[in-house]
């Protein structure tokens, strides 16, 4: 049963090779993905609003005539083309206009019948439509599937109409629905009042009416969060049950440390490392993420947590994105080494990165198999074949959404079950980080360092750009340095005129008298790391620079950013960028020169201008870009979440992942009769759950 349901498209009527190829650039091979299809909005013609009583700017349906061709012809302009038509109803007139799709003139002949959907705007002075949703009421041949009070709208490629998807949803949805299996159990489906699939999957496409869409969309969110936290689950269950190293907490390294630390801890490090103390100390393996805005001071807890490795004799390996956090990280932490006090021990530190020479490497390959090398630090070098370790204990991994899960996963591999600490500088609200990393242990930094300065950030128009050079060249005469940061590194078309290097150019003209470097990611290492370190040292005022800086680098005083086209940037990036100026006894200052021309840029440069907690802006930029921008396709299957949104369904993604928690509790592989189908389903929906499930 379940093989004839996952069939490919070729066996549905009125699909030929062609159209097989066209849907299959839709991401459609199958009849189930097909099903799975879901619509992007629905047309209702029930909510038919007359044209005079419109409301700009909203989405909005109207039933209209077409009156006659538009006032301008429909035309060409290199190979662009607009299709214009005016409709008017017994109270107005509304034009409509659609590009690139030339065929559409054949449609709107003087008379046809419509619903139209979508965007109002007022156009030198009148209303229209842009690319709108429409339905033809007369001289359509199909208009059986699309008269229905509510019509499913999806998204199409050029080959695919609305009316041919129509179809071919209501036909295979008429072949195939008595064999769809559903992977719900009945109880559950009884104690959450939810649809069965086949009914669910009908009214998605189909529903007869407005409730029967939402239950149909309920029972289906539910059941993609649920399917979702399954393999999340177990795997955690696996991790918990399998046996890790037992380190030693509070040993003669750690302990040296503790005493001798340059500040005082937080109150908050002061808890995460008892947090980490406890999972190091006992016998399961550790996987927690410590997640700490800018600045919260991870670094020296992880650090903190390597002694605690090597009290017993382990190795750990710090693994961090970019080469310029490798060296710093290398620096401080030699620094702090060399404060530690210790009769029996040398602790020895290694910087592992690519642009080592060949002896070099081959020295710490050797070094680090001996067990010569207590810590490594370094990037992505670490994950390669050669690194091989003589007991690794700990793995640290910074920066975490800067490396894929996969890469994160290599790591581990390099010891036998050593605990790992994963870092992240983008903290996430508890509810969702709770199921997104259901499968780690969450520790957080909620609070700064005493004795920080918030920045105080200010928007400039580009037209206001000399302000702000102004405002930043005086603070630099009072001794402070700058960091300029640009989007881009080259000057291109599609971006404009403000590129590293061509900012770098006026710069040396705009402060006259004053030492400026540059800093790219194109520029050979050990090119950066030399300008990198004569700003640190203060041989030079300014620097000017990509976003190289986004990540780590620590320079305390460096109490000026002036940003270049902010609102190209994130909300998350301008916030870690922004976090690189808060580290000294100086009022921190953040410029942004930005003139957003989109809502979203607006929301955002609105956001960093207002909010400075971190958790916050990372709560907004969730609101703003949605989950699936926001945490991008590397980091786990959310992005694959095709219906179910975690943000506005917190609830119904909670009922799932406790539902899902009772359900292993109860039945831990999956074996029980009444839940063969959800195994299934499962299989179905991550092909990799198998592989998902080996994974220690
Ligand atoms: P992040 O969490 O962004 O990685 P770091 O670990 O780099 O932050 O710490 C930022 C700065 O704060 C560093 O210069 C570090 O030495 C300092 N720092 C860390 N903890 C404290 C503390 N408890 N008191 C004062 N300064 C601290
Ligand atoms: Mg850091």
């Amino acid at each position: 049963m379940q093989e004839r349901y996952n069939i490919s498209l070729r066996y549905l009527k009125g699909v030929g090779p062609k159209k097989v190829k066209l849907l299959n650039r839709l991401g459609l091979k199958t009849i189930e993905d097909l099903l799975y299809y879901f619509p992007r909005r629905y047309l209702n013609r029930s909510k038919l609003i007359p044209i005079s009583q419109i409301k700009e700017g909203e989405y909005q349906a109207i039933k209209a005539r077409v009156l006659a061709r538009g006032d301008r012809e429909s035309w060409q302009r290199r190979g662009f083309s607009i299709v214009e038509a005016a409709f008017g109803d017994e109270t107005g007139k509304i034009y409509c206009v659609w590009f690139n799709q030339p065929y559409l003139k054949n449609y709107f002949k003087p008379g046809i019948e419509a619903v139209l959907y979508g965007r109002v705007e007022k156009y030198q002075g009148r209303l229209q439509m842009v690319q709108a949703e429409f339905e033809l009421l007369s001289g359509d041949k199909d208009a059986v599937l699309n008269l229905a009070q509510i019509v499913p709208i999806y998204g199409l490629i050029e080959g695919i109409s609305q009316r041919y998807l129509r179809k071919l949803i209501k036909h295979a949805l008429d072949e195939f629905i008595p064999r769809v299996c559903d992977g719900l159990p009945y109880a559950l489906r009884k104690r959450h009042n939810l649809l069965n699939l086949a009914k669910s999957l009908i009214y998605i496409h189909f529903p007869p009416d407005e409730n029967l869409q939402q239950e149909a969309y309920r029972r289906l969110a539910f059941e993609e969060f649920f399917l979702y936290q399954i393999p999340i689950l177990m795997r955690k269950m696996r991790r918990v049950q399998k046996k890790g190293l037992v380190h030693r907490v509070d040993g003669v390294i750690f302990n040296s440390l503790m005493q001798n630390l340059p500040f005082k801890l937080t109150a908050a490090q002061e808890r995460v490392l008892l947090e980490i103390k406890k999972d190091m100390g006992a016998g399961s393996v550790m996987q927690r993420l410590l997640q700490g805005e800018v600045g919260s001071g991870k670094t020296i807890v992880a650090f903190l947590a390597s002694c605690i490795a090597f009290d017993g004799g382990y190795q750990a390996a710090f693994m961090v994105p970019t080469e310029i956090l490798a060296k710093q990280h290398y620096e401080r932490i030699k620094y702090q080494v060399s404060n530690i006090k210790y009769q029996d021990r040398k602790i020895k530190i290694g910087l592992l990165v690519s642009s080592l020479g060949k002896k070099e490497k081959e020295k710490i390959y050797r070094e680090l198999k001996e067990g010569k090398v207590d810590l490594i630090i370094g990037t992505h070098a670490l994950l390669e074949e050669k690194t091989k370790f003589k007991n690794l204990g700990l793995v640290i991994i910074d920066e975490q959404h800067k490396f894929g899960v996969g890469q994160r996963a290599l790591l581990p591999k390099k010891g036998s079950s050593p605990d790992c600490l994963i870092m992240t500088a983008t903290p996430i609200p508890r509810t969702l980080s709770m199921t997104i990393y259901g499968d780690l242990d969450i520790s957080t930094l909620d609070r700064l360092p005493e004795g920080r300065i918030p920045p105080q950030t200010i928007l400039y128009s580009p037209d206001k750009r000399k302000e702000a050079y102004k405002f930043a060249a005086e603070k630099i005469k009072t001794g402070r340095q700058a960091y300029i940061v640009c989007p881009k590194i080259e000057e291109s078309e599609s971006f404009g005129k403000q590129s590293a290097l061509e900012v770098y150019r006026q710069a040396q003209e705009e402060f006259r008298g004053l030492r400026i470097g540059l800093v790219h990611a194109r520029l050979r290492q050990v090119e950066q790391d030399k300008v990198m370190s004569d700003f640190k040292e203060g041989k030079i005022n300014i620097l000017v620079a990509t976003t190289v800086l986004e990540v780590g680098i620590d320079v305390a005083n460096a109490s000026i950013m002036l940003i270049e086209q902010a609102d190209y940037f994130g909300l998350t990036q301008l916030h870690q960028l922004r976090g690189r100026i808060a580290r000294g006894v100086h009022q921190p200052y953040c410029l942004l020169i930005a003139d957003p021309k989109t809502d979203e840029a607006k929301e955002r440069i609105e956001a960093i201008v207002n909010l400075s907690d971190g958790f916050k802006l990372a709560e907004e930029d969730l609101k703003i870009r949605g989950p699936g921008e926001f945490f991008g396709r590397r980091q786990h299957g959310l992005s694959d979440l095709k219906i179910a949104n975690p943000l506005t369904q917190m609830h119904l993604l909670k009922e799932a992942m406790e539902e899902a928690k009772e359900l292993l509790r109860l039945d831990s592989s999956l074996t029980q009769q009444q839940n063969l189908s959800l195994k299934e389903a499962l299989k179905k929906r991550f092909p990799e759950y198998e592989e998902l499930m080996a994974v220690g």
